[in-house]
């Protein structure tokens, strides 16, 4: 069930790619619009703040002028009602922005006001009444219907320490609830904490969502509400505080307005992140998708002939590996050899050709008795032991290997090397498999290799025998190969053979194992059979 889902998977770009482009493209995203909403909360609290803040001085100014005034009121007309007095009081509080009107009250009645004289004395409360707060020689008094202007804040003056005589200042709550024109969308709203009379009074009366759970006593600060963010501000001294309140969808739709360059900020950054990605992920995900091919039998081993090309028959086949690849169709070794090498896949690949090979010779069954696959080593299959304990495996211990040949290429043989590759060699020579250099004379220390390891044959690379029919030093240089390895008593198989020159003239020189399309491509298994057959 498990391998099934892993063929079925294998088909389509694998999920966690998706799934990481995806998340990739998403998170740039998310971040520049959480910046976005980020930059509107700030915009709006520190905006609340320093608009309460602002309210707050405001408001201890205006009280602070309130007391001044009820002095000079003391001062100019000492606590009597006559006319010039009242002229006084009337010219004071003209001049005053703030203040409707002025009064003289004497024990617990309205005598005159700055409008005039009371035909007869007015009882009124505020005398008796506790006030909200003391500050200085002004007394607060929370909010009361007054002859002017409906609701006064009533700012009350002792004249005397028995509270039998007193100026007072009536002021409209109104001056002191600050419009909020500055920042679109906060309200404003000023309160008067009356903690002696236990009463918490709002100065004008407006409905806002973000106060809706404003709980005291107040702190100045910001706070959250249940619909918004609020920040509060004390006057000084006064128990009176300015608050600014701003909802959640004012602060989402401010958000809105960021919303598109957000957008388009966050879309560049996720092409930036993608190409970035694009350098890493191909790496990693190719390396996996080879191990997963591997494991899920993706590979094929296919075989080129080897000839003799005097009669042209048909005497090995050199097993070159195939990626069956459920996407990408069949893929070419030099496309995976060196990922495979690189990600340390090279010991399950060889393995597979290994078992794929003997597979095939047993399929094949009665073959002439020279005959052999040879198969390609990587330098990892030289660096340790596991390559003959792998053939041991699968050919099974002490068994021949004389139907094997093992091809190494100059490249693998670091000179570093040489001595580890040499005892694997010696290993696979004394299991009966014989070994060839291959692609001589594209690698940089040919004839050390020569020297120090047992090798029956050498391999030239096809770049030489292309050259035979055209390039003079080329052919001699095909010329010194051969007596190189005459001298040295090794075999010589020429790649890469394409056209009948090429075949005569290796015939000619005494180089008579060939391969290369001249005598076949590179085939499947059943292919090689039928090939074998009609041999
Ligand atoms: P190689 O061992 O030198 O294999 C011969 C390459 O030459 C093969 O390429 C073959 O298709 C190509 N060839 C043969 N005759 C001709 C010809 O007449 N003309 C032209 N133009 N090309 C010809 P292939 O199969 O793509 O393999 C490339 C290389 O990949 C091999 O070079 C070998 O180094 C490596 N390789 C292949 N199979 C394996 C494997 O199982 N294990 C390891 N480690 N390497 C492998
Ligand atoms: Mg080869
Ligand atoms: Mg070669």
């Amino acid at each position: 069930m498990r391998s099934r889902l892993d063929g079925l998977r294998r088909h389509f770009p694998s999920a966690r790619v998706v799934g990481a482009w995806l998340a990739l493209m998403a998170l740039p995203l998310a971040l520049c619009l959480a910046m976005a909403y980020g930059l509107s909360l700030y915009h709006y609290r520190s905006g609340t703040s320093q608009l309460a803040d602002a309210n707050a001085r405001r408001i201890e100014s205006i009280l602070r002028r309130g007391e001044a005034t009820l002095v000079t009121l003391e001062r100019t007309t000492g606590g009597q009602c006559n006319d010039a007095n009242i002229q006084a009081m009337a010219r004071i509080v003209f001049q005053s922005v703030y203040f409707r009107e002025a009064g003289i009250e004497r024990d617990g009645a309205l005598v005159c006001t700055s409008a005039g004289m009371l035909p007869e004395p007015m009882a009124i409360e505020n005398s008796r009444r506790k006030p909200a707060a003391r500050v200085g020689t002004m007394e607060i008094l929370s909010p009361t219907h007054t002859l002017q202007g409906g609701r006064s804040l009533i700012l009350n003056h002792p004249l005397r320490a028995d509270r039998s005589r007193f100026v007072n200042l009536l002021l409209d709550p109104k001056v002191l609830v600050e419009a909020s024109d500055y920042l679109e969308g906060v309200q404003s709203a000023t309160f008067l904490d009356d903690a002696p009379n236990g009463r918490f009074l709002r100065l004008e009366l407006k409905d806002s969502p973000a106060l809706a759970d404003l709980t005291l006593p107040l702190h100045p600060g910001i706070h959250r509400g249940r619909g918004g963010y609020f920040a509060v501000a004390r006057a000084g001294a006064y128990p009176i505080y300015a608050v600014m309140s701003v909802s959640d969808d004012r602060i989402a739709r401010h958000w809105r307005t960021q919303m598109q360059p957000a957008v388009v900020v966050g879309f560049l950054l996720s092409c930036m992140a993608l190409l970035l990605l694009r350098r890493f992920m191909p790496r990693t995900s190719e390396a996996d998708d080879l191990r997963e091919g591997i494991a899920a039998g993706e590979l094929e081993v296919w075989y080129q002939p080897l000839v003799d090309a005097r009669d042209r028959r048909i005497v090995g086949a050199e097993a070159l590996v195939r990626w069956q690849h459920p996407r990408r169709g069949l893929v070419l070794p030099d496309q995976f050899i060196a990922l495979a090498e690189e990600n340390n896949l090279i010991g399950p690949l060889t393995r597979r050709v290994i078992e794929q090979v003997k597979r095939d010779l047993d399929a094949l069954g009665k073959l002439p008795p020279d005959f052999r696959i040879s198969i390609n080593l990587a330098r990892a299959d030289l660096a340790d032991h596991n390559l003959v304990a792998t053939l041991d495996e699968i050919f099974g211990m002490g068994r021949s290997l004389g139907r094997l040949g093992f091809e190494i290429t100059e490249r693998e043989l670091l000179a570093n090397m040489i001595g580890r590759a040499r005892e694997v060699v010696e290993q696979l020579r004394a299991g009966g498999a014989e070994i060839a250099l291959d692609d001589f004379g594209t690698g940089y220390s040919g004839l050390s290799h020569l020297r120090h390891l047992p090798l029956h044959y050498i391999k030239i690379d096809r770049s030489f025998i292309w050259a035979l029919d055209t390039e003079a030093v080329t052919a001699s240089l095909v010329d010194n190969i051969v007596s190189l390895a005459r001298t040295l008593e090794m075999g010589l198989v020429a790649e890469g053979v394409e056209t009948e020159q090429q075949r005569a003239h290796l015939l000619a020189i005494g180089v008579f194992l060939h391969q290369g399309w001249l005598y076949g491509r590179v085939l499947p298994f059943e292919a090689l059979r039928k090939l074998l057959e009609q041999d």
